[in-house]
């Protein structure tokens, strides 16, 4: 998801289409955009659910990722796990890394 800002009127939409495809919703220009990446966040209760909802059990998945159950823990309580242990986390369960980060809320 793209935040976008239409240089024509200065309407901020949000998108998750490719450059070339945005419109402005308010003008229809497809003209002048300034677009960012939203930030996003680690979200352990996409692991918890996946882990759930497979039926996998955490031990198997430490052994895979040759990290202590502890860490899995950890990730499910929302600290972010590293770059390689996401690639790992991502083949296990043939996800896409996407799927574990939601859109970053302004609260806290
Ligand atoms: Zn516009």
């Amino acid at each position: 998801m793209k935040a976008v800002r239409c240089n024509i009127c200065a309407r901020d939409f949000k998108t998750d289409k490719l450059n070339a495809k945005i419109r402005c919703p308010n003008c229809n220009s497809n003209d002048s955009f300034s677009i960012r990446e939203l930030p996003v966040q680690w979200d352990g209760n996409v692991l918890k659910k996946l882990i759930k909802d497979n039926k996998f059990k955490i031990t198997n998945l430490s052994l895979y990722l040759c990290v202590t159950r502890q860490s899995i823990a950890n990730w499910i309580n929302g600290m972010c796990p590293k770059g390689m242990h996401l690639v790992g986390l991502c083949r296990y369960f043939d996800v896409l890394p996407e799927v574990f980060f939601t859109e970053k809320t302004e609260r806290r």
